[in-house]
């Protein structure tokens, strides 16, 4: 052997070395360990909040769905999506076959024609806002790409549109605009389902823009009763009192989340003289998520 056959074995040895070296031990800063990333859906406290609008939910934490027009393994991650959220939060789903609150479709011709999605191909298509909650009524996932992933990523990125969840700035959040396998869902999401669904699904009739003139013996009022509940109520009575007597009653139909309903009163005959105050109260005899705004009292303005 002469000494260029030696030198060229060792520069072979070296560059050996050196590849095994690079492959093996990384230069660069790679984490493989994943243990101390941050998933968090907000990165930093001037994060503006988490959902499109503010108090995003669906009447009850038990939510029906509807899956149709998709291939096996796109249903299969679908439902797999659905039992991951339902397992990490106090929210279950339910197939239903019609009537669905949440439609889920793989065939991009059954998008509704007029509705929009909020974001992306996912989210709420029916949000009814009250001074309470902004209530989901319905949404739709559209399921185009199938998951590469160990878990249905983009199944639970859209279901989680649908439950109002809006993009993260964090590319390590199942909610980031881009979809890769190792985006997990944060628990600081998983806190917020559960504190916004920890509210019972009561209605919440209130009155509101009440107002009252006296006119000689004969009352003039115009008062709007609300249900901003999350969910329609029964029949209710309104009662007007003067001076803490009963003057006069009146049924109120029922109200769908959302609605409410104006009463406008003239030349109610009051028999009571002098009347200094009126109050104005929605009788309800089931429970509601707040009782004290059933309630207006109102100093009489004497013409
Ligand atoms: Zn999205």
């Amino acid at each position: 052997m002469g000494w260029k056959t030696i030198l060229s074995f060792i520069f072979f040895l070296v560059v050996i070395i050196l590849l095994g070296f690079y492959w093996i031990a990384p230069l660069s800063d790679i984490n493989f360990g994943f243990k101390d990333r941050n998933y968090n859906f907000s990165l930093n406290d001037s994060d503006k909040g988490m959902q499109f609008h503010s108090n995003m939910r669906f009447p009850t934490s038990s939510i029906s769905y509807r899956i149709y027009d998709c291939p096996l393994g796109k249903k299969g991650d679908m439902e797999m999506a659905f039992e991951i959220i339902s397992n990490k939060t106090t929210l279950s789903f339910y197939p239903v076959v019609n009537s669905e609150e949440i439609d889920v479709t793989c065939d991009s011709k059954n998008k509704r024609d007029g509705e929009f999605f909020i974001a992306g191909e996912g989210g709420p298509t029916n949000v009814t806002k009250t001074s309470n909650f902004n209530v989901i009524k319905g949404g739709q996932i559209l399921l185009i790409r199938e998951s590469q992933c160990a878990t249905p990523n983009v199944g639970i990125h859209e279901l989680l549109h649908v439950l109002g969840f809006d993009h993260s700035t964090n590319p390590n959040n199942i909610m980031y605009n881009f979809s890769t396998c190792d985006q997990e869902i944060s628990q600081d999401v998983l806190d917020t389902i559960d504190k916004l669904y920890s509210t019972p699904t009561y209605a919440d009739l209130s009155i509101e823009n009440a107002s009252a003139v006296m006119h000689g013996k004969y009352l003039d009022a115009n008062i709007t009763v609300m249900n901003n509940g999350l969910k329609d109520s029964q029949s209710s009575t309104l009662k007007i009192y003067a001076d803490e007597k009963l003057i006069k009653e009146f049924d109120i139909k029922g109200l769908d989340i959302g609605y409410g309903r104006k009463i406008i009163l003239q030349n109610v005959l009051v028999f009571q003289l002098d009347v200094n105050e009126l109050k104005f109260v929605v009788s309800y005899d089931e429970p509601e998520l707040a009782k004290e705004n059933n309630e207006v009292i109102l100093n009489i303005n004497k013409n």
